[in-house]
């Protein structure tokens, strides 16, 4: 149980992250919630996951590719529940283009957003992790912390750069009952896959559950999504006692692509 525990989780207003989110707050854990878009829809979903878990629940608009905002979203954070327990580095975004052709303000803001917004919120919310002497931080990774695609440079240098970072943060607090992890999904089922769909089938001329299985899921053996349950309820192992040995891994949950 995660009841008097507190998480912050970027990017969880939407697929991973709000899973995430939710699987905390239902195991008894406070929750900050964190996203772009539509700020009264956001605030309002982060109120009823409140009242849904009886937990508390704040939300913050911050822009995970500005470090001055995820600087001012900590501070709001830690005086709202006066320490962040669990941290939950999720938000991301991805874009498709050749390298030479990638649009240079497009790789920076992957490699703030995917990247860099880690190691802010990790420098401002591990002093309080180690005065408790208690700490889990989780980053959603990707199979792209491991293997390439092609066209997704941004993507994968950033993704491969969170391995690095979770690697190198864990054993500077591995004394410190504060562990640091990865997870590394294949292809999760969210909302951002599933628009996808309808239109490549279109495109192609076949149907959707050839899109999934043939396109889509080529490079994953199963041929199945994962969902992002399965991908909260990892997170939330992570962050139980039984885990304490666990840290600095990097943790695939791909169906089986990284044993290719
Ligand atoms: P999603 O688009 O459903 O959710 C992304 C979340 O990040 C949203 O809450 C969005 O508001 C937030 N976000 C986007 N830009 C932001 C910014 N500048 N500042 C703050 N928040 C921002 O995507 P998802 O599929 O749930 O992806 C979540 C994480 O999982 C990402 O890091 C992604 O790289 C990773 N991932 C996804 C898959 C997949 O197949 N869906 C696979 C492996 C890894």
């Amino acid at each position: 149980s995660l009841h008097g525990k507190t998480a912050l989780v970027t990017g969880s207003t939407s697929g991973i992250g709000l899973a995430i989110a939710r699987r905390l707050a239902q195991a008894g854990a406070d929750v900050f919630l964190n996203g772009v878009g539509d700020e009264a829809q956001n605030r309002a979903l982060a109120r009823d996951l409140g009242s849904e878990f009886g937990v508390r629940s704040e939300f913050s608009p911050a822009d995970m590719s500005r470090p001055d905002e995820i600087e001012a979203m900590c501070r709001q954070a830690l005086d709202a529940f006066g320490r962040i327990d669990i941290l939950v580095n999720n938000a991301g975004i991805q874009h498709v283009a050749a390298v030479e052709e990638f649009p240079p303000e497009k790789w920076d803001q992957i490699l703030a957003i995917n990247l860099s917004s880690s190691f802010h919120t990790i420098r401002h919310l591990l002093p309080g992790m180690k005065a408790a002497g208690w700490g889990r931080i989780v980053n959603t990774a990707s199979a792209h912390a491991l293997f390439a695609s092609p066209y997704k440079s941004a993507y994968v240098a950033a993704k491969h750069g969170i391995a690095g970072l979770t690697k190198t943060v864990a054993l500077e607090v591995a004394q410190m009952h504060i562990t640091v992890n990865a997870i590394a999904p294949g292809y999760v089922w969210t909302p951002l896959v599933e628009r996808q769909v309808p239109d490549t089938a279109r495109a192609r001329g076949i149907t959707e559950e050839e899109v999934k299985r043939d396109v889509i899921l080529a490079a994953q053996p199963t041929k199945e999504f994962v969902t992002v349950e399965q991908v909260a309820s990892l997170a939330h192992y992570l962050c139980s006692d039984d885990a304490k040995s666990i840290t600095g891994t990097v943790i695939s949950m791909d169906g089986g692509w990284s044993a290719q």
